[in-house]
């Protein structure tokens, strides 16, 4: 895939339609993916620190999360076709876990607000398969939330930990893992829960 790198950020040059289907077409192949969606405090707190920069550019995609990244990619000459938002590439994959009912796995939020969301998905997504999740707040030292991870073989992991953590909790884990798209999705939990 076309990058282009704005600030540091190799960003992929794709469009939201196109890059569903490219995790689609991952998830039916059972490619482990790591994908950032990257909005502006993203693109900042990379250039600010060396390490999640580094953490980041271990993605297989960087999606321009915002139109602000997609203007700052037209002001530098390097053009991005539109933005590719953490939200609607949650609302996706929800989509299609639906259609094809995909395994999901959720981490993150406080609990009360990973309830809600976990609820809405049951409701709006039926055929949607969420097979586990766990809240947002816990010893970074045990392992048992990947472990449980690597043993119930999600499609989709949707990490909701706030940045830097769920990038850093994907870059640790993923070599652990077998197949699955996990992204960081901020407060996207927030927004299912209401
Ligand atoms: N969060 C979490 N564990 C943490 C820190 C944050 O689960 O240690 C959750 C928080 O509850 C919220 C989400 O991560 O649901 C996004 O948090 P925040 O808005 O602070 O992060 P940002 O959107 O700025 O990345």
């Amino acid at each position: 895939h076309k990058q282009v790198t704005i600030l540091g950020v190799p960003f992929t040059h794709t469009n939201q339609n196109d890059f569903v289907q490219l995790l689609k077409q991952r998830i039916e192949s059972e490619q482990k993916t790591f994908v950032v969606t990257a909005n502006p405090e993203i693109v900042m707190k990379a250039n600010e620190d060396s390490n999640y920069m580094d953490t980041i550019k271990q993605a297989n995609y960087i999606v321009a999360d915002g139109i602000g990244v997609v203007k700052a990619a037209k002001i530098l000459n390097q053009p991005l076709p539109e933005r590719v938002t953490g939200y609607d590439t949650v609302m996706d994959l929800l989509n299609l876990a639906n259609e094809h009912r995909y395994r999901i796995y959720l981490l993150g939020a406080k609990q009360e607000v990973l309830e809600k969301a976990v609820n809405k998905i049951n409701t709006n997504y039926p055929n949607a398969n969420i097979v586990g999740s766990h809240n947002g707040y816990f010893d970074w030292n045990h392992n048992q939330i990947a472990e449980e991870v690597a043993s119930l073989q999600p499609d989709i992991v949707l990490v909701a930990l706030g940045l830097p953590r769920q990038e850093q909790w994907i870059a640790q884990h993923i070599a652990n893992f077998n197949k699955g798209i996990f992204i960081g999705v901020g407060g996207v939990f927030d927004a299912l829960a209401g």
